[in-house]
Formats: C-alpha cells, structure tokens, sequence
C-alpha cells in the first residue's frame, strides 16, 4: 500500500519589522543572515529527505516571518530545489505568506513562475489606524494593491489573514474589514481573535492596563456576527476561525487538523512523522550553525504515546466543522471512538456541546465556544 502523503512546511525567520503582538520565531534587522539561512534550509532538506523516501508531498507552506521578504529569485530557487529532492502529489498546493509591504508585481510574477499557486496574505485590519496600532509595516492601500496585482497575474487562491479583538477596534470596524475582504474578492478568509502572548509589548500594555481590547462579550459578537457575514457572502466556515468559497479550503492547514504527517524546515519548525515529533532551534544563527556543522537543529525530540495521539486527533479534529471522521480514527487506530471515548461523547451531546451523525462527531455552535471544557472529556483516557 503507497504510505500517506505529507505536508511540508518551511520557515522563514526574517521580518521587516516585529508587530507588537507577535510572538512566532521571526526577528528583524537580521537580514545579513537571509543567504546563509536559504543554505541552510537546503542542507536540512538534504538532511530529511531520506525519512520520507516513497511518500509524496501534497502541501508546501512558506511561513513566518516573512518569505516574500527574500528576493523572487531565490524563492523561485529555493522552489526548484524542494523540487529536485521530493516527489510531489498531483496537484500540489503550494502557499506562501506574504506581507503586502514586501509584494510588487516582479515578485509575483516570479512565485507563480516557479508554482506558488496559493497567496496567504497578512491584511489583519481594514483601517489604518489600527494597522498601525498593531505595529505592522503596511496600509490598507498595499493591502489592496497586492490583491489586485495577484489577481491580474492569475492566482485564483488567495487567502488574507484577519484579526478581531483588537485594542481600540469596534464592532463596525470589524465589520468593515471583513467587507473589505469580501470586495476585494479573496477566496479564504482566516479570522483568528487577538491572543496576548507573553514577552510581547501588548503583554506589557495589558498588564498596565493600557491596552483598552474590547470585553470578551464584545469579541464573542464579533466572532459570531462575522460568521453570519461571511456566510451570506458564500464562504463556507470549515474550522473555527477559516472561511472558504467552495473548494478553496486550505489544504495544508487541514493535514494540522486532521493531525496527518509533516515534516517542517527552517529555524522554530515543528515536524510530525510516523509517532515521532520534533522541532527546530528557535534562534536563527544556532540554526545556521548546527546545520552548517553537519549536525542536526532539532532541539526537542519525543516519541507520541498512541493514547496521545488519539487525543490529539479528537483535539484537531474537533477545530473542524464537520468534526472528526469516525471512519479515519477506526483506520488510524484501529478501533472505533466510542470505543475509546463513548461515554464521554454521551454526556457531551446531553449537554447540547457535541453532535454525532453517522460518520463525524462534531462541536455544536455552543461547543465551538466552550471548547477547552470539551475537550477536558476527552483527557486521560
Ligand atoms: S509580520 Fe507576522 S511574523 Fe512578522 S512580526 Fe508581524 S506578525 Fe510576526
């Protein structure tokens, strides 16, 4: 039997400028290092590629950080070489995310050439204000003009990654943008609500009280009415926080969340293979090192139980809206959900918090709000 096929994401380090939220292993004013590290990457492909013999690639994902910081050329390079060391499905989706500030119709031109045929790109606001309040390095207008550039070049998958919850954003500023987005005719709308994470400037503000985020009671409206919106705009929700029109859900992002095979390059990547997870040196110049050294830039390593792997796909699963597959978890693991975790579907479905059919359990709209507490019915078994 030909072994799953897997995604492959990559991790590009570099941003112009860091956002006063962000807490991803991306820095700026490293940009001395961005040859030495594309080197690297390719040593570490060198290094993976006979862990995977015989299994095909399905998905690419460029993250960050920023990739479109990096020259076209290189990217498209880069491209060529993941090309000549890794077999591909038909159809491969290949994303890159972009920050519109580092987008110009030469670089475009250059991604498609080289098969980028899938756009993420970071508007998260639809106001200019609150750009700048969120420290990002672009307006609303390059926003605009990187759609339309991407557009008139034929990329018919582009995403824009939104944020709600923001300090100081209204409810019709919110509204706004995802109008914005809708008009600007985007075929996938991620819309995540603002996380403080610690280390950050916003933990900072927040913990002086200086950051004014809207109540929680605020933010649930916003979630739920721009469900509603995007709904009637014919974007189908598929998981928590994404929105798609028909057949333009992101396929890489679902291998996450149907917690499938992955191998992840780059400094801070995790990768997922076979019941083992690691994951990569956060620091750039560690990463380059042990790399350029022969050695490897994992830094953490650990074999997952199969009960925590179990877990792990009712937990990701869960974050979808069709929920999990029953018939998936019975071919994974051998044995049926209920088996493992009948009583606890019982008494979250008495609750109103789960819903079963004949193929998906699946989170109620009540669950998706109470999800942590859902989930606890699914530990320790
Ligand atoms: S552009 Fe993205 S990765 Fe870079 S600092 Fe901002 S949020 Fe972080």
């Amino acid at each position: 039997m030909a072994k799953d096929s897997i995604g492959l994401y990559i991790h590009f380090p570099f941003c112009l400028r860091k956002c006063l939220y962000c807490d991803f292993p991306s820095y700026a004013g490293k940009e001395p290092l961005m040859d030495d590290y594309l080197d690297a990457v390719k040593c570490e492909i060198d290094q993976i590629k006979n862990r995977i013999v015989g299994r095909k690639i399905e998905t690419i994902f460029w993250g960050g950080g920023t990739p479109t910081l990096f020259h076209g050329e290189k990217l498209k390079d880069l491209l060529g070489y993941i090309k000549e060391n890794f077999m591909f499905s038909e159809n491969v989706e290949i994303t890159t995310e972009a920050n519109p500030e580092t987008l110009n119709k030469e670089k475009l031109e250059l991604l498609k050439e080289a098969g980028v045929n899938r756009l993420s790109i970071g508007m998260q606001a639809g106001q200019d204000c609150l750009l700048k309040r969120l420290g990002r390095v672009h307006s609303i207008s390059d926003v605009e003009r990187s759609v339309q550039w991407a557009k008139d070049l034929g990329f018919n998958n582009i995403n824009v990654d939104l944020m709600f919850g923001l300090p100081g954003q209204t409810l019709d500023q919110w509204m706004e943008t995802l109008a914005m987005a809708v008009d600007m005719g985007v075929e996938h709308i991620s819309a995540y609500a603002l996380i403080i994470e610690e280390g950050t400037p916003f933990y900072e503000l927040e913990h002086q009280g200086k950051l004014n985020t809207p109540s929680e009671e605020v933010e649930r409206e916003m979630y739920h009415k721009g469900i509603g919106y995007l709904k009637r705009k014919g974007y189908i929700q598929y998981e928590i926080s994404n929105f798609a029109q028909p057949g333009k859900e992101c396929l890489h992002n679902l291998i996450y969340w149907k917690n499938k095979d992955y191998i992840g390059i780059g400094c801070g990547a995790h990768s997922s293979l076979d019941g083992e997870r690691w994951s990569n040196y956060n620091d750039i110049l560690q990463y380059i090192k042990s790399i350029s050294n022969k050695r490897t830039a994992v830094e953490h390593r650990q074999r997952i139980p199969v009960s925590e792997q179990r877990f792990e796909t009712v937990m990701m699963g869960l974050r979808l809206i069709a929920g999990v597959s029953k018939l998936e978890f019975r071919k994974r693991f051998n044995n049926d959900i209920r088996h493992y975790y009948g009583k606890s579907i019982d008494k979250l479905k008495a609750q109103g918090l789960l819903g079963e059919d004949t193929n998906n359990i699946y989170l109620t709209s009540k669950g998706m709000d109470l999800q942590n507490q859902v989930l606890l019915y699914f530990m320790d078994y």
